[in-house]
């Protein structure tokens, strides 16, 4: 196995061709200049267990958030994005698991590897981020953007509850 990733502690707005690094099994450097991402084996057990041509990884706020108030899966059903998972049935469930956020990286990388599901291109870190997959680039960031959305979706729904006044009591 081998793939591109990109160099660690680089601006994600600033990045060029020459911060992407090829690494191997095991995460070793073989071609390019720069220390792989810290996250390397989270990547490698994606490509590992799906037939994938990118996985995509972002720190957002409302994903950290939302995975933080969530159980073991962030659940939404029956959302007109949730197509962009390639799900078309009417009332598509979209259940995008959520994973501990354990410092030590082989321990995380076991715990996303075991999590992700093969109908659901993308898994929640707790407190941490987003996982996404595809195909292509083009589609992992179509993934990423389509979680993210669900997050916010999410993030306003808890909101809202947590707001609604109590009903009157009927004394
Ligand atoms: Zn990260």
């Amino acid at each position: 196995l081998q793939f591109w990733i990109t160099s660690s502690g680089r601006q994600k707005g600033e990045l060029t061709k020459a911060d992407m690094l090829l690494v191997g099994d095991g995460g070793w450097l073989l071609e390019g200049k720069g220390k792989p991402s810290a996250e390397t084996a989270l990547h490698q057990v994606l490509y590992r267990k799906f037939d994938i041509g990118a996985v995509f990884h972002v720190h957002t706020i409302k994903s950290a958030w939302v995975s933080a108030h969530c159980g073991d899966a962030m659940i939404l059903r029956g959302l007109e994005m949730i197509k962009g998972f390639d799900r078309w049935e009417p009332d598509a469930e979209a259940v995008v698991p959520v994973v501990e956020n354990h410092h030590d990286i082989p321990r995380l990388a076991q715990a996303v590897e075991a999590a992700a599901r093969s109908d659901i291109p993308a898994v929640l870190v707790r407190n941490h981020g987003i996982y996404a997959w595809g195909s292509t680039c083009a589609e992992a960031r179509r993934h990423v953007e389509i979680t993210e959305y669900l997050c916010e979706y999410s993030y306003l729904t808890m909101l809202m509850s947590a707001r609604r006044p109590e009903a009157p009591s009927r004394s």
